[in-house]
């Protein structure tokens, strides 16, 4: 079985597309979340994903745009697209994304948008706060997004008892095996990357051996901003996407 990962589309279809195609046949597609808010494609992701084996979780964009999240707590840009996305979701992406669990376990993996701590706002930016939430799941590995930015917490368990805490960052065609240890792994954005890479990002998953592969994706980056500049969205929201950040 072969897994395809994608965090935080945010509703940029031609960064989906491209991930789609470039990450070949998979048996299932696993959403981390945020599939919705800053991007111009809400229903069109939405209805896409959903033609394919697939499952996901809400990050706190898709609270946002359906009414589930105060909109105080997003900065301008952020809370006017949420309140974009409210107004042209249809019914049957509004009923498909308020049906979505903060948390939950795909295959032998946990899965959260944020943090296994706090699933919806905490961001997982450092190994201080890894080092933490690793009591809060149960299996041996757990994907989050939110923070947009590809990183790996791995833990690995001493032979006297002390551990060990480590951070990566993946490169593009890196190939992670949790072998013994602890692995706490955001794959990154599709539909908005901020570690200064604007191409899509996304993993791969192979259950059998537990490995998991990282790739990067160039799209029509111009072709989202015009759909963007079209629906009203943002400027900035639109400019922050040929720089990845
Ligand atoms: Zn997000």
């Amino acid at each position: 079985m072969r897994v395809l990962i994608i965090a935080d589309v945010h509703g940029n279809l031609p960064a989906l597309e491209a991930v789609l195609a470039d990450a070949g046949p998979v048996d299932e597609v696993w959403s981390l979340g945020d599939l919705v808010g800053y991007g111009p494609h809400p229903n069109e992701v939405v209805q896409l994903l959903r033609s394919l084996p697939f499952r996901s979780l809400a990050g706190n964009h898709d609270w946002g745009a359906t009414g589930q999240a105060d909109l105080a707590v997003f900065n301008a840009d952020a809370r006017a697209a949420c309140q974009w996305t409210d107004e042209v979701l249809t019914h049957e992406t509004r009923e498909y994304l308020l049906g979505l669990e903060v948390s939950s376990v795909f295959g032998s993996v946990h899965v959260a948008h944020g943090s296994p701590r706090e699933p919806l706002w905490e961001y997982l930016t450092n190994v201080r706060l890894a080092e933490i939430n690793f009591g809060y799941f149960g299996t041996q590995v757990c994907l989050v997004g939110h923070t947009h930015v590809p990183i790996m917490f791995r833990w690995r368990q001493g032979v006297h008892g002390a551990g060990a805490f480590l951070t990566a960052v993946p490169n593009a065609g890196d190939a992670i095996d949790p072998e013994d240890d602890r692995l706490i792994f955001n794959p990154g954005s599709v539909g908005q990357p901020r570690d200064g890479d604007p191409r899509a990002a996304y993993a791969r998953y192979e259950p059998a051996t537990g490995r998991f592969t990282f790739h990067r994706v160039a799209y029509d980056i111009a072709a989202t901003q015009a759909a963007m500049g079209a629906a009203g969205l943002p400027e900035r929201l639109a400019f922050r996407l040929q720089y990845g950040s």
